[in-house]
C-alpha cells in the first residue's frame, strides 16, 4: 500500500483551493508548517468547526448556520420577486447594493458546456422545490455577466419557462465579463433596476 507522507498530503489538500496549483499549493505548505504553525492550527479547527456547522439554508440554498439564513427569516422581505444569482458573495453584493428588497436563490456554481458542467452543478432540484411552494410572481436571473453566465441564464431560463412567471435579467449595462461580486454597487443597482423581461407572460 502506497502511504501518503504527511508533507505531500497537506499540498494535495491545499490544491482543491480555486486558482492553486502544484507550486501555489507547495509554497502555501511550506509556509505555514515553517512561520506560520499557530495559524495553520487556527486554520485547520476553523475548517473543521465550520464543516460541522456551516450547511445549506432550506429555502435559498446559500451557506449559513441556522436551519433558515437571516435573509429567508425575514418576514419583511417580498416574498414574490425572487433573485436567482450563482454564489453567497453576490447576495452580499446585492445587499450591499440595496437594490432588491425579495427573496433570493443560490446556486451555488454555473453551468459550463466547455467543461462538462450542465444542470446538475446548479442544484436544479432545490431550485424547483423552491418555486413549487411559494407566492413567487417574478424571478430575476442575476447570474454573472461571463460566458458561464449567460450558458446559466440560459439553462434557468429553459428549466423555468413552464412556470407562468415573469423572468427578468440583469441589464446590458453590466460590464461585459463581470462577475457581479466584482461590480460596484451604483452599476449593480442601475442593472437592476433596468433588467428586463426574457419570457412572454
Ligand atoms: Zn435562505
Amino acid at each position: 500500500m502506497n502511504k501518503i507522507n504527511a508533507l505531500d498530503r497537506l499540498i494535495k489538500a491545499l490544491k482543491v483551493l480555486p486558482n492553486v496549483g502544484p507550486k501555489t499549493a507547495q509554497r502555501m505548505a511550506y509556509q505555514l508548517l515553517q512561520h506560520n504553525r499557530a495559524d495553520a492550527a487556527e486554520l485547520a479547527a476553523a475548517i473543521q468547526h465550520a464543516l460541522q456547522h456551516v450547511h445549506h439554508c432550506r429555502c435559498c440554498n446559500t451557506l449559513c448556520e441556522e436551519e433558515l439564513c437571516a435573509i429567508c427569516a425575514d418576514e419583511n422581505r417580498d416574498q414574490t420577486r425572487l433573485m436567482i444569482v450563482q454564489m453567497p458573495a453576490d447576495v452580499a453584493s446585492m445587499e450591499e447594493a440595496r437594490c432588491h428588497d425579495g427573496v433570493y436563490f443560490v446556486l451555488m456554481g454555473q453551468v459550463n458546456p466547455t467543461q462538462g458542467m450542465d444542470l446538475s452543478h446548479i442544484s436544479p432540484h432545490q431550485l424547483l422545490a423552491r418555486l413549487e411552494s411559494s407566492r413567487i410572481t417574478e424571478i430575476i436571473i442575476a447570474t454573472n455577466f461571463t460566458a458561464e453566465g449567460d450558458a446559466t441564464a440560459y439553462v434557468l431560463a429553459e428549466l423555468l419557462s413552464r412556470f407562468p412567471l415573469k423572468i427578468s435579467r440583469l441589464s446590458r449595462g453590466m460590464p461585459l465579463g463581470a462577475e457581479l461580486e466584482y461590480v460596484d454597487s451604483g452599476t449593480l443597482a442601475q442593472a437592476v433596476y433596468e433588467r428586463r423581461q426574457i419570457n412572454h407572460t
